[in-house]
Order: C-alpha cells, then sequence, then structure tokens
C-alpha cells in the first residue's frame, strides 16, 4: 500500500475535549465537494480541529484536508479544484460526475496534528481508497502490531489508518468481499464512508454505537451523513440509518438513471446494541434525528423528567448556555417555574481567543459569558446544563452567578454523574479527571460550591432515550458505561493509555 501523507512521528494525542468527528459522504451530486463541504459545515459541532474532503476523478482521488473549521480549511478555489476532479469523470463517464467523503476531526487540548486529519488516502489493490472515520476502534493496537509485523508502515497514530491497512492487506488476497472482512476484524465504534473510484460505502459497527444516515435527494442523488441536520442542508430526505452490521453502496446507475444504492451486511447486529445514549444528551444537534428520535425533544423530556426527580423551591429556571437549553425548557415545563435567560454567552469567544495570563485567568472566564444581574440578584434560581465532566468550567461559572448575588443556586445536570472513561469515540478525560469519579453527591456540592445538586437517574434518561410506551428491553439498546461502568465489549487492560488517536 502507498500512503499519500507525510510521515509523522507515533506521539500521545491528548484526551480532553468533548468533541467528536462527523462524516459525510455524496454520490452524483453535480458538484460533490461544496455538497460536501456543506454537509460538514452542518456537522461542524462535531469536531473543529481540522476537516478534509477527497473527491474521485475516476481514477485517482483528490483530497484536501486542514487544521481548523469547516470554513477555514476550504476556500472557493480549493473546493472548486477538488470539484474540477469530479467534473473530469463526468466528462470521461457521460455526464457522471461520481462522489466524494468529508470528515470533521474532534477537537483536543495540547498539540493538534495535520497528519490525523482526514479523509485518509492510500492505493491499494484496484486503486485508490480514502477513508473518514467517527468512533474508536478497541483493538486497533492488537490489529496494528499485527500488520506491522506483515510490513505495513504507519504514517499517523490514528485508529483509522489500521482501517485502511486491513482492508488493503486483505483485497491482496483472495477474499471477495474485503471490505466486509476487515471490518469484522474490528471491535469497537465505526461510522465510516469509503470512497473510490467506482463507488461510495458506508458502514456502521454491529454494537451502532454512532449514529449514520442515509438520505436521498430530489435528483436521486444518494447522501449519508453522521446526522440528519447534514442530509436537511443538502436538501436530501432522509431515507433511513444504516443498520448496525450494514454495509450500504451508493455507484452509478444505468444509462441516464439516478445513483443505485444497495446494501449487504457484513455482520449481525450484536445481540445488545450500544447505541450512545450520550448523542441525545449533548452530542447531537438538536435538529437532528439519532436513533429513531428527534434530539431537541428527548432533551427537552429529559429536563421534564429532571424536574420531577429532583424538584427545587426555586423562583426561576435558567439555562447553562449553549447546551442546557433545552433540557431547562423541559424542567420549567414540568416544574411550572419561570424560564429566564440570564446567562448569556459571548459569541465571538472562539479559537482566536487570547489566552490568558495568570492574573487574567478570572477575566477570560467572565468574558465568555455574562450574567444578567437583574435576573439573579437576590433570587433562588435553578441552573440546568446537559451534563457535567471535569466540573472547573462549572466551579466558575457557580462563582459568577454567587457573584452576581444569587441568593440560592440549585443545580440540575440532565444525565446521570459521568464517572467512567469512554473508549468508543468520546473523549473524556481520564477519570481521575471526572468531577464525580471517586466523589459523591455531597462531595460534588461542596466542589461546586452550590446550596443543592442533583443528577437524573440512568433509568429516567434511558426511559426517556428509548421513547415514550419503548418495552424496558429496549432501554438495552444504548451504551451507558460512562455512567455505569458497564462496557459492552471487554476493554483490553493497557487502552487508557493508549497512544492511538481516536474520532
Ligand atoms: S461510554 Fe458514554 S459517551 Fe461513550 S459511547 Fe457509551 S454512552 Fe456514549
Amino acid at each position: 500500500m502507498t500512503a499519500a501523507f507525510p510521515l509523522p512521528q507515533l506521539a500521545e494525542t491528548p484526551r480532553d475535549a468533548r468533541e467528536k468527528c462527523g462524516v459525510v459522504a455524496v454520490w452524483g451530486e453535480p458538484h460533490p465537494a461544496r455538497a460536501v463541504y456543506f454537509g460538514l459545515f452542518a456537522l461542524q459541532h462535531r469536531g473543529q480541529e481540522s476537516a478534509g474532503i477527497a473527491v474521485t476523478d475516476g481514477v485517482r482521488i483528490e483530497r484536501h484536508t486542514g487544521m481548523g473549521l469547516v470554513p477555514q480549511v476550504f476556500d472557493s478555489n480549493t473546493l472548486a479544484r477538488l470539484d474540477a476532479a469530479a467534473h473530469a469523470r463526468e466528462a470521461r463517464h457521460r455526464g457522471r460526475p461520481g462522489g466524494a467523503i468529508g470528515h470533521n476531526r474532534y477537537s483536543t487540548t495540547g498539540a493538534s496534528r495535520p497528519e490525523n486529519a482526514q479523509p485518509f488516502l492510500a492505493s491499494i489493490r484496484g486503486g485508490p481508497l480514502a477513508i473518514a472515520h467517527n468512533g474508536n476502534i478497541v483493538n486497533a493496537r492488537e490489529l496494528r502490531t499485527s500488520l506491522e509485523d506483515k510490513g505495513h508502515a504507519f504514517y499517523t497514530s490514528s485508529d483509522t489508518e489500521v482501517i485502511l491497512h486491513l482492508v488493503a492487506s486483505l483485497s491482496r488476497g483472495r477474499q471477495n468481499d474485503p471490505l466486509a472482512e476487515a471490518l469484522r476484524m474490528l471491535r469497537g465504534a465505526f461510522s465510516l464512508v469509503f470512497l473510490s473510484h467506482d463507488r461510495v460505502e458506508v458502514a456502521r459497527d454491529p454494537w451502532g454505537w454512532r449514529p449514520l444516515s442515509i438520505g436521498i435527494t430530489a435528483a436521486g442523488n444518494p447522501v449519508a451523513a453522521s446526522e440528519t441536520v447534514a442530509l436537511d442542508v443538502l436538501g436530501a430526505r432522509h431515507l433511513r440509518d444504516v443498520e448496525p452490521g450494514e454495509i450500504v453502496t451508493f455507484r452509478d446507475g444505468p444509462a441516464g438513471g439516478p445513483p443505485l444504492i444497495e446494501t449487504r451486511r457484513f455482520a449481525d447486529p450484536a445481540p445488545r446494541l450500544a447505541q450512545c445514549v450520550f448523542e441525545h444528551v449533548y452530542f447531537a444537534h438538536p435538529a437532528s434525528r439519532i436513533f429513531g428520535q428527534t434530539v431537541q425533544a428527548v432533551r427537552e423530556k429529559l429536563g421534564e423528567q429532571l424536574a420531577r426527580e429532583a424538584p427545587a423551591a426555586a423562583d426561576a429556571v435558567l439555562p447553562m448556555p449553549d447546551s442546557g437549553r433545552s433540557a431547562a425548557t423541559g424542567f420549567a415545563r414540568a416544574s411550572g417555574l419561570p424560564y429566564r435567560e440570564g446567562i448569556i454567552p459571548n459569541r465571538y469567544v472562539g479559537r482566536t481567543f487570547i489566552q490568558p495570563s495568570g492574573d487574567e485567568r478570572a477575566t477570560a472566564a467572565r468574558l465568555k459569558l455574562n450574567i444578567v444581574t437583574d435576573l439573579v440578584r437576590g433570587q433562588r434560581i435553578v441552573i440546568v446544563d446537559d451534563s457535567v465532566v471535569r466540573g472547573t468550567t462549572t466551579r466558575g461559572r457557580m462563582e459568577q452567578l454567587r457573584a452576581a448575588g444569587a441568593r440560592e443556586i440549585h443545580l440540575r445536570i440532565a444525565c446521570p454523574p459521568i464517572r467512567h472513561p469512554c473508549f468508543f469515540g468520546v473523549d473524556f478525560p481520564d477519570s481521575a479527571q471526572l468531577l464525580a469519579h471517586g466523589r459523591d453527591l455531597e462531595q460534588i456540592r461542596q466542589t461546586l460550591k452550590v446550596d443543592s445538586i442533583s443528577y437524573l437517574s440512568l433509568d429516567g434518561l434511558l426511559a426517556i432515550a428509548a421513547g415514550a410506551g419503548a418495552a424496558v428491553e429496549e432501554r438495552e439498546k444504548f451504551c451507558s458505561a460512562c455512567y455505569s461502568g458497564e462496557y459492552r465489549i471487554p476493554i483490553p487492560a493497557q487502552l487508557s493509555k493508549d497512544v492511538l488517536a481516536k474520532c
């Protein structure tokens, strides 16, 4: 296999941030790179560290990746260059422009690693292959070692490159479906998009950890994306989710006809699915439909349930912006307390923010949001947030509210305490840095300096994620390991110290 990326050093990737990755794929769109660009823009919340697009010209694959947000990585010239490749294919293939895939990567603290920006591209038997991945391969280290023993040279620290090498390795053998064979060897979370010279293929792991939806545009062109908001932006109707254990192929249809959508299985769905419940709690866009339910509706219901489980005698409900808004809306509705926007974020504090010196840190924290003092002073307030990870930001916000004159602060969190690491694509910090790890509720309350604190119960969370009227067994379809510590598959002992980057 010839890899098309520069040679980096294998090094540890810091684990801290809360974002992960998003993927998009299209086939048959007249300007596939531009289509993927808009899809990635819609998925920007899933990753802000880097972005990339790959397009086929029918023989080769053109790729552009870069560090930063989608509009920072791509300008109109870059997109025009990528789409020129698609138009070259169109000229060769009787008016068929082919396809493209794209990727947003999660943000990390510390070193940014340009070589980990996806899609990755390699030349394998049968032609070039590009890949983009959302998830985390638990047995990547073991697979990588075995591939290295066979002479494979790795160019990034990413588990995604392991998948590419696996497909390359199996393509040299006699397997009639090397992609399916490779996917059967993976353990862990993967929603994948592949691009070759004549097709897009998208696949989801047998446990269904990460979402992956397919849709169709008015012109009949198929689209796949991590979330349905990207389909909406592309004017595509949501057809269905990719099934756990399924590969869906998009390729040219008969002359004059729309592209074909074909399906095959590489594995049966796992007996117990493991859809990430944290997608509903925090990650996914509120307008997306994830695991059969609209995220906004789920979050409002989580807030309602929280109000029933943990009411508070208070004067008003304030959301922690922006992610606590939906749950706060539900909490206010169920509790009958007035909803007040009393914490206002500064929309212009972003990646260009000048890092503060030591004595400016308090100023920096205050700059990120302002308190509407008139709504807080002398009041008993309920603050609703979606989740708490480290707790350092939350503690700062509570201090700001207290400084603004809040008489009582009752913190309500719309999910259970996060006490365990995630090995399936969410970049939580190590256990020791999780606020709730090793602390009871009273210790957490004291750490955050609030008058009371309550979390939503795990039963409450899973019942709502499963949907109204769903049978109890439906709750079993969700992974909740970061709350319960019950992992669906065995986790190799060394994994928490592993050096492979996740996506
Ligand atoms: S451990 Fe938590 S964040 Fe990770 S997949 Fe499971 S529910 Fe999602």
